[in-house]
């Protein structure tokens, strides 16, 4: 696979997911750094974005519920450049019916190339970084190449 930088933009494009023991700590935290998330475009699965949306009026592009398809959505968003930072509150004790689904997006988030933060502490030294505000170069997988048939 050959790769190619790509210009991350300072206007980040971020999805929030959280499973739902976990729905208060990305609520909390969502809280406490709105006043820098909200500069950035805002994606999130249904449930997740709906209480986000409720709680602190944030805008927010609300995808289909992550069970039904909305971390599929997501994942194709990372695929198509659409979507360049993800926070995702996964359960790390409980079993979800779409853990399909789960590796997906997490896979998709690690092919890409892009940040993932999934748990507070990293959501917070994601957020707070000085680079987060800043057109940010990123190497991801030069799929131009990849389709055209040469040689990786
Ligand atoms: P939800 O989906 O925000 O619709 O609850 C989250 C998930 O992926 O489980």
């Amino acid at each position: 696979m050959e790769y190619k930088s790509v210009t991350m933009p300072a206007t980040r494009n971020i999805a929030l997911v959280a499973h739902d023991n976990m729905k208060p700590a990305l609520l909390d935290w969502v809280e406490k750094h709105q006043e820098q998330i909200r500069k950035h475009k805002l994606y999130a699965t249904g449930t997740t974005g709906g209480m986000i949306a409720n709680r602190l009026g944030l805008n927010i592009n609300t995808l289909i519920s992550g069970p039904m398809g909305g971390d599929q959505q997501i994942g194709a968003l990372i695929a198509t450049g659409q979507i360049d930072t993800l926070i995702f509150f996964w359960d790390p004790l409980e079993a979800q019916p779409h853990d399909p689904d789960i590796k997906a997006l997490l896979r998709l988030a690690a092919v890409w190339n892009i940040p993932v933060a999934c748990n507070q502490a990293s959501a917070d030294l994601l957020v707070t970084s000085k680079l987060f505000d800043t057109a940010f170069e990123r190497q991801a997988p030069d799929y131009d190449s990849y389709a055209s048939g040469r040689p990786c």
